[in-house]
């Protein structure tokens, strides 16, 4: 064997107590008690071990744009103006420049697999997913990246715009996204996403239902699209913060209609608290869509960094279990088991809203493993504590120190 990470608590049963994980040729092989040495072996020291964390939903072609964006006057924001005229700007080198910045943070802060939005309209032409594309291929030793295309500045309302899709998905684009609240149709949007899922057979990936009020919910269109053209189990609903706006009783049973229609939803808790309620200068609503509700619907539900450092949240450190943390803050979450709740939407309920199908401590599959300095993976969002070390494959990509403290002098 080529690894055997040593008393690891296991994410998914932390219960089972500290167990040896082996690897060889980049697969776990066996998972148990008393496995031996290899050549290389860590001392997780009944740390926390999960199968990588997941960001599936994240915007990298546009993040570290802030410092470019004017600063916002008053309480209303657009960010999708304040961005739409720096795009025609955007090289495929600055690009990629930035987006490999995030991807970076990323990785450091335990993501192994990922999947980005990523704009394409007129402006920008397919300048961000060519340097995307050769991000995922240069960083395949650390992380599987899968890009969403999608329409950010209108697609009825912006000519070109569907075609440039249409290129992008002819070259193998394998999910494509909507953004229906800021196209002058937006059901036409939405209904045109649907024909083209069908046409080149992808996913759907599609921001849904932000603003100011619960009327007009573009969720209801999408039901109706995905029962009728039978795409359950390939579509996802990203943020969804009109939901923190329903009372309890109408969001568990639209949350069930989502479940039985397999639509799954990425809650985005960054964004959605910074662009929500603006409406308002006091008594400012949180407008975080409540992810434990949804999940205990039984909808498949993740957590997701969605933007960093640009005109939508000019904020961002990549760090998927902060994310979790500030959702169990906001939605004030408490209970050890919603918190591990929590950590699932950062792990395999992200893999199962990916349709991964070799995600997790499992004997066969890839031996992608993150260590986090927490015994239970409630303590790791509680506490917001960090990786120690990554492996993607197999093979190390991560070390991180954890500080120390001196001793008195
Ligand atoms: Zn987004």
């Amino acid at each position: 064997m080529d690894l055997v990470i040593k008393n690891a608590r296991l994410a998914d049963r932390p219960e089972d107590g500290p167990l040896d994980i082996a690897v060889e040729g980049g697969r776990i092989t066996a998972i148990g008690h008393g496995l031996g040495d290899a050549g290389d072996t860590y001392e997780a020291g009944g740390r926390l071990v999960c199968g990588g964390l997941i960001e599936t939903h994240i915007h990298l072609d546009k993040s570290r744009i802030a410092g470019r964006c004017p600063v916002p006057e008053g309480r209303r924001v657009n960010p999708v103006t304040m961005t739409a005229p720096l795009k025609k700007d955007f090289t495929v080198e600055d690009v990629y420049r930035r987006a490999e910045a995030t991807l970076r943070e990323c990785l450091v802060n335990g993501t192994t697999r990922m999947r980005t939005q990523l704009e394409i309209d007129p402006a920008v032409e397919l300048r961000s997913f060519d340097a995307v594309r050769s991000l995922a291929a240069d960083y395949k030793w650390a992380i599987d990246l899968e890009i969403c295309v999608f329409p950010q500045d209108g697609m009825t309302n912006y000519p070109g715009t569907e075609e440039l899709l249409v290129a992008a998905l002819k070259q193998g684009a394998p999910v494509l996204g909507a953004a229906p609240r800021y196209d002058s149709d937006p059901a036409v949007q939405i209904e045109r996403v649907f024909a083209l899922a069908r046409e080149f057979d992808v996913d759907l990936d599609l921001h849904l239902d932000v603003g100011d009020s619960p009327d007009q919910m573009h969720i209801y269109q999408v039901l109706e699209l995905t029962e009728r053209y039978q795409r359950g189990g390939r579509v996802v609903a990203g943020h969804m913060a009109k939901l923190s706006l329903l009372a309890p009783a109408e969001c568990a049973a639209l949350a069930r209609r989502l479940a039985d229609a397999g639509i799954a939803v990425t809650v985005l808790p960054a964004t959605d608290l910074y662009l929500m309620g603006r409406e308002r200068d006091h008594g400012v609503v949180r407008g975080v869509a409540d992810a434990n509700l949804l999940a205990a619907n039984g909808v498949t539900c993740s957590l997701s960094s969605n933007n960093v450092l640009n005109a939508a949240t000019p904020y961002g450190d990549c760090s998927l279990i902060r994310m979790a943390n500030m959702h169990a803050n906001v939605l004030q979450i408490a209970a050890p088991e919603e918190l591990r709740d929590l950590f699932g939407m950062l792990t395999e309920r992200s893999a199962k809203l990916l349709n991964l199908k070799d995600y997790g401590l499992m004997p066969g599959n890839p031996a992608d493993l993150v260590v986090i300095d927490a015994a239970t993976p409630e303590q790791a969002i509680a506490e917001i504590r960090p990786p120690l070390g990554v492996w993607k494959r197999g093979r190390r990509t991560v070390i991180r120190h954890k500080p120390e403290l001196l001793a008195p002098r």
